[in-house]
Formats: structure tokens, C-alpha cells, sequence
């Protein structure tokens, strides 16, 4: 133990002992378990040896994923064309019915599909437990030699002496509030490598740090975020309607606040249902909790939900800047993936996809990088990758969306919105990009 000046304690860091690996990856979402599969198939058919670990702060994967998604399968067909006959649990429920609803405080008006461009429609969407499908990813990574550790939070970032990132650190345990060690303290441990992917997800705590580091958001708009309050349901079977997806927007938010609601009949007789407040609401008042208890009492909404029974629950954030926040990809010893980077395309509410393909263009760029005997250095072919890919031409689609609902309101907003979309589906670029 050592005195301090200022009468507190400061008790000395135990030698951590260290772990090399090729690649360390950040959270086991979807963006880092994608990653990590991509690089052991790449190995795999290079018959090279690579060694790729996965941190994960949850007790188990899929812990701290909030279930419940349709979710496009773009990627999962590329990364592992069989998953529908590999036992896959998203390929149960294949999206039958899209409905999206305008609500007012009693009534609904359905919107009709002309009106909004095909990739709005969900066709060829799955709905089902995001938890699931990272569960069974995990089985398909570790299957291939991934190693990953569930209950580890990366609590530090390494760095090299000439700047770069080296790898993390797990947090001590058995620590008491004072910061003495308790009798079953286990000193971190330290995972370096060649390079590093930070795939925490939303607001990732070692992301916060590693982006002014390396300056990676100088360039783009600061990301904006809003807040998704989730809940599963059991419900009545004559109330449900396997594979029909809902979304709605307007009640019970006004002209002070943006965001909507969601709720997809999946299997087992259950719905996953949720709404998203963006946080940008100008009555201080809002709590997007409220909001979310207020819209299950519409009667369209509460028509489905009678006689059955919430079984789980919670919130989480959701990054809405889109294609104007993300920020530069690489920088020496690692690279943003997923959600740490900011991928989702808000008007679908649908990130899965673009986290996925991310951690892939990541991993084909760190193979190469390894395989070349490299380490340490700037990933630029993932951001070359993702500027050519169809993720940046996805999110560039959608870009003006969250700008015009902001600046001119839900209703005129939406309308904008669905005009750009048009031009730019149509493959008529919008000379503007708010
Ligand atoms: C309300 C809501 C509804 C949504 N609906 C859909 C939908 O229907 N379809 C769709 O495609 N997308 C949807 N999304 C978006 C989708 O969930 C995300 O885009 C996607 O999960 C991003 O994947 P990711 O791997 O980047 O991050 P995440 O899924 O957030 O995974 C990050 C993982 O990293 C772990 N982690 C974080 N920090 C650390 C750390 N320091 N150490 C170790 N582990 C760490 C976390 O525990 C987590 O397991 C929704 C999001 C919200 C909030």
C-alpha cells in the first residue's frame, strides 16, 4: 500500500500476466462474433493458423443483447450460406405481413407499401431473439477455434510505445470500494494483439476513449442517439399472427419529440414489442418510458396485448447519426465495428445487418494484414471496403431522413423523407446531404 499526500490510499497494481493473440475482439454482438467467424473461415481455407479471442462483458452471449428483431439476412447469407439449414434460430419465422401505421390517439391509418421504397417492406426479413442468433453464432465461431471468455468486460486499452493499440485489459476483481484488495482479487489480465476491434455496440465506454485518441470523428457529424424500451410477450393465441411485423409512428409523441413504435408476432406465441425515443426531444418532460407504457394503451396496440402476459423486459440505446456520423474506421492496431462505428439504418431500424457485414470487411482486412506479417499498423483496406461497400450505400440512401423528420416534423418530415428515398432508389441522387 502506498501513502498519498492527501491522506488516501493507493494500493499497488499486481503484475498482470499477458495473453498474444492475432486479433482481440470486443463484445460478441453481432459486429465482433461476424468478425471473428470471418477471419477463422478465412484462416481456415488459407490453412494458416490465427488466433482470435472474444471479450465479452455479458454473463453469457447474448446476455446483454435485447431481444426481439427482424432482421434483414443479407449478411448471414453471405457469412454462412447454410444457416437455415444449419439450425439457425432467426430462419423459424420468416416476415409474412409488414404493416406500418400512422396513429393518432385513438385510430390507426394504415400507410400503404406503394408509398415507401421495397426496402422498406421487410420481404425476405426473419423476425426473431437477437440473443439467439448471437447464441448461435458463438456455437458457429467457437466451432471454428474462436475463443471467447463471457463475463470479461475490456475495461482498458493497451497501447504501444509508438502510439498504437496493443490489445486490453480486464478489469481487476474482488476490489473493495476503497480500492483495497479483497480476498478473492484476481488482477486483470492483458490480451494484446496485432489488432484490436471494438465491437461494444451503442456507446461502448473503450470506443468513447479510442475515438478522440485517434481523432477517428474530426470528420463527421457527432453521433445522436435515442433510447429503444423493449418488452416480450406472451399472448393469447387468437391475438397472434406468426411472422406479421408492425411499426408505427405519431401517437403518443407530438411535434416535441421523434420516434416509434414496434411489435413483431415471432414464434412461440409471443411478441416483441418496443419504442424508440430519439433523444432529441424539446420537452424536457418526456420519459421515454412513459412514452412506450402511453402507446401500449392505444387501442390497436392494447387489442393485441389483452390477456396476455409481459415476460421480460428492458432498454437500451440506439445510435441514429447514420451515414454523416461515422467516423474513420482504422487507426493503428485496431478498428471500429458495428455499432461502435454507427451503422444502423434508422427509417428500417435495422442494424444487424450493417454491424455484421462490418466486423466481415474488417476481418478480411486483418487477415490480409497478418497473413503479409503485419501488425499494428492502419487497417486502410477496411475503409476502403466499407466505401465501396453496400453498408455506406445503404446508409447513404437514408441519410436525409432523421434531418428533414427533425427540421420539419413528423408528418412533413416523413413525407420528405419518403421523396429522397424515392429519388435515390430510383438512383436520382439528392444534391444535398443535411
Ligand atoms: C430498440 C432497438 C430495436 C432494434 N431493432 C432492430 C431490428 O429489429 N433489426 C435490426 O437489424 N437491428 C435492430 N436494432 C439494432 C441492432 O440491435 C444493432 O444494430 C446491433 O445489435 C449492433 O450489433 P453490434 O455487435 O455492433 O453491437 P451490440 O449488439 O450492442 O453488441 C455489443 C456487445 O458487446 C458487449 N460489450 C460492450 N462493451 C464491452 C466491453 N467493454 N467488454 C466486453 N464486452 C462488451 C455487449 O455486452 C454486447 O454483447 C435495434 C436496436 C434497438 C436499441
Amino acid at each position: 500500500m502506498i501513502p498519498r499526500g492527501d491522506g488516501r490510499k493507493v494500493f499497488a497494481v499486481s503484475e498482470r500476466e499477458s495473453m498474444p493473440y492475432d486479433v482481440v475482439i470486443i463484445g460478441a454482438g453481432p459486429a465482433g462474433l461476424s468478425a471473428a467467424i470471418r477471419l477463422k473461415q478465412l484462416a481456415n481455407e488459407a490453412g494458416s493458423e490465427l488466433s482470435v479471442c472474444i471479450l465479452e462483458k455479458g454473463s453469457e452471449v447474448g446476455a446483454h443483447i435485447l431481444s426481439g428483431a427482424v432482421i434483414d439476412p443479407k449478411s448471414l447469407d453471405e457469412l454462412l450460406p447454410e444457416w437455415r439449414e444449419q439450425g439457425c434460430p432467426l430462419a423459424a419465422v420468416p416476415v409474412n405481413d409488414n404493416q406500418h401505421w400512422v396513429l393518432t390517439k385513438t385510430k390507426k391509418v394504415g400507410v400503404p407499401h406503394f408509398i415507401t421504397p421495397g426496402f422498406m417492406h421487410n420481404k425476405g426479413t426473419y423476425t426473431g431473439s437477437l440473443g439467439n442468433l448471437c447464441r448461435w453464432l458463438a456455437a458457429q465461431a467457437e466451432g471454428l477455434g474462436v475463443e471467447i471468455f463471457p463475463g470479461f468486460p475490456a475495461a482498458e486499452i493497451l497501447y504501444n510505445e509508438d502510439g498504437s493499440v496493443k490489445g486490453v485489459a480486464t478489469g481487476d476483481m474482488g476490489v473493495a470500494r476503497d480500492g483495497s484488495h479483497k480476498a478473492d482479487y484476481a488482477p486483470g489480465l492483458e490480451l494484446h494483439a496485432k489488432y484490436t476491434f471494438f465491437a461494444e455496440g451503442v456507446r461502448g465506454h473503450l470506443t468513447k476513449m479510442i475515438k478522440p485518441q485517434f481523432a477517428l470523428d474530426a470528420e463527421c457529424e457527432p453521433q445522436v442517439f435515442g433510447l429503444g424500451v423493449k418488452e416480450l410477450w406472451d399472448i393469447k393465441p387468437e391475438n397472434h399472427a406468426e411472422g406479421r411485423v408492425i411499426h408505427t409512428q405519431g401517437w403518443p409523441l407530438d411535434q416535441n419529440a421523434n420516434g416509434g413504435g414496434f411489435l413483431y408476432h415471432q414464434a412461440n406465441g409471443q411478441v416483441a414489442l418496443g419504442f424508440v425515443t430519439w433523444l432529441n426531444y424539446r420537452n424536457p418532460h418526456i420519459s421515454p418510458f412513459q412514452e412506450m407504457q402511453k402507446w401500449k394503451t392505444h387501442p390497436e396496440i392494447a387489442k393485441i396485448l389483452k390477456g396476455g402476459k409481459r415476460v421480460s423486459y428492458g432498454a437500451r440505446a440506439i445510435s441514429d447519426g447514420g451515414y454523416q456520423s461515422v467516423p474513420k474506421l482504422a487507426f493503428p492496431g485496431g478498428a471500429l465495428i458495428g455499432d461502435s462505428a454507427g451503422f444502423l439504418n434508422v427509417p428500417r431500424i435495422k442494424g444487424t445487418h450493417t454491424a455484421m457485414k462490418s466486423g466481415m470487411m474488417a476481418a478480411e482486412a486483418a487477415f490480409a494484414a497478418v497473413n503479409a506479417g503485419r501488425s499494428s499498423d492502419t487497417l486502410d483496406a477496411y475503409q476502403a471496403s466499407y466505401d465501396d461497400s453496400w453498408v455506406k450505400k445503404e446508409l447513404s440512401v437514408v441519410r436525409n431522413v432523421l434531418p428533414l423528420v427533425e427540421k420539419y416534423g413528423d408528418l412533413a418530415g416523413t413525407l420528405l423523407s419518403g421523396i429522397t428515398m424515392w429519388l435515390e432508389t430510383l438512383k436520382i441522387k439528392v444534391p444535398f446531404t443535411m
